[in-house]
């Protein structure tokens, strides 16, 4: 079922399952922190790696282990390494590629605290970064120095929905000799795969898409090749930055309606796009399914499809970004995405809130932006309620 040959739905089924000895259809919780040894030599033999028997859940659990398969079968990567959450995924590629006098190019619009825990953590240990705008491949370019370790990029970025182009950048990457890291969070394997278009390392937020309950927060390392897992995988093991069996398998039942939940919200997404590009209040709406995304052929090539994420501008700023969030009922308004149920938030008085106004606008953050995560409740009530919402504004 790990073959290439079936389809993504398909996979998305079947890919990882573990088949134990009562014939269980889908992999048991192994709640277990310990795993008995048959005798010292198997015990010897296990951890000298000749037999692949389990020892200790922080290094490995069949729960998790069948999650990390399934996810990198669908990411067409080599092995995955699921994490406690989208953050110590990210921590520890940050971890395994950088130290005292490396340096990173990295986006300047990425998750907040990825770019928070470079500047203020990393930074404290030597690591040097520069944040540049990666859609623009000068830029990178420019920024690159013969200490530079890594280039790490988010596409689409968040909230700004700009879109980096991942073979570009793994070519920059290539020739420097170091991998190209791809935050897939906001596409999920299902509608981009950052490996196939040449990037080493996919790091997700499985909190989000493909958890997709909101009921979760864990995530994924998914490396192009055994070198790069190698080298990853002791990092998260010895830091302790394992995900819990109970953890993983919520994430492996959210998993297997990844395609069905992204397909009917990206439905609903293309049409609530719409309706907010022709109302009066909305200065500007960025989504990749829109001909006014300055990158929709780029979105059209390296993407199955737009998303379910919409950035837009409201034409009377803080106030009517707050008035906005204060008035929709249906829709929740909290922070996160990729669930079944529809989310909006304000990035410059929340998620954003702590930035200076020169780095908001860097990150494209203005005062009027809304971010809003689709959801795959009914696209008219949806409508519906941004409708008598945004009569309040
Ligand atoms: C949420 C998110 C993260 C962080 O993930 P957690 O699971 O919350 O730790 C990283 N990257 C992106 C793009 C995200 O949306």
């Amino acid at each position: 079922m790990d073959s290439k040959k079936f389809g993504f739905l398909t996979r998305e089924v079947h890919a990882g399952e573990f088949e134990d000895e009562l014939g269980s259809a889908v992999t048991p919780i192994y709640q277990t922190s310990t795993f008995k040894f048959k005798s010292a030599d198997h015990g010897a033999a296990c951890f000298s790696g000749e037999d692949d028997g389990y020892i200790y859940t922080r290094l490995g659990n069949p729960t998790i282990n069948a999650l990390e398969q399934a996810v990198a079968n669908l990411e067409s990567g080599y092995k995955g390494i699921a994490t406690s959450s989208g953050m110590s995924a990210i921590t520890t590629v940050y971890l395994a590629f950088l130290g005292k006098g490396k340096h990173i190019v990295s986006h300047n619009a990425i998750y907040g605290p990825a770019r928070g825990v470079m500047e203020n953590v990393f930074a404290r240990f030597g690591v040097e970064f520069s944040y540049v705008d990666t859609t623009n491949l000068d830029e990178v370019k420019k920024a690159m120095r013969p200490e530079t370790a890594m280039i790490y990029t988010e596409t689409p970025a968040n909230p700004t929905i700009t879109i980096s182009d991942i073979k570009a950048l793994a070519e920059i990457a290539h020739k420097a000799g170091i991998p190209l890291v791809v935050d897939n969070t906001f596409c999920s394997p299902y509608l981009q795969r950052p490996i196939e278009l040449g990037a080493d390392i996919v790091v997700h937020s499985m909190t989000k898409f493909i958890n997709g309950h909101a009921d979760v927060v864990a995530g994924m390392i998914v490396s192009s090749e055994k070198k790069y897992h190698d080298m990853l995988r002791p990092v998260m093991t010895n830091m302790g930055c394992n995900m819990d069996p109970h953890q993983a398998f919520l994430v492996h039942r959210g998993l297997k309606t990844l395609a069905l939940r992204v397909e009917k919200a990206q439905e609903s997404a293309i049409k609530i796009a719409e309706y907010l590009e022709s109302h009066p209040k909305v200065d500007w709406v960025k989504f990749p399914g829109l001909k006014s995304h300055p990158q929709y052929e780029l979105a059209k090539q390296q993407m199955d499809g737009p998303g379910t994420m919409i950035s837009f501008e409201l034409k009377g700023g803080l106030d009517a970004g707050k008035r906005l969030m204060d008035n929709v009922k249906l829709i929740l308004l909290a922070v996160s995405l990729g669930g079944v149920e529809s989310l909006i938030q304000h990035p410059a008085s929340m998620t954003h809130s702590k930035l200076s106004h020169e780095k908001k606008l860097q990150a494209g953050i203005t005062d009027g932006l809304v971010r809003f995560a689709i959801g795959i409740e009914d696209a008219n009530d949806i409508i519906a309620d941004l409708e008598q919402a945004l009569a309040k504004v």
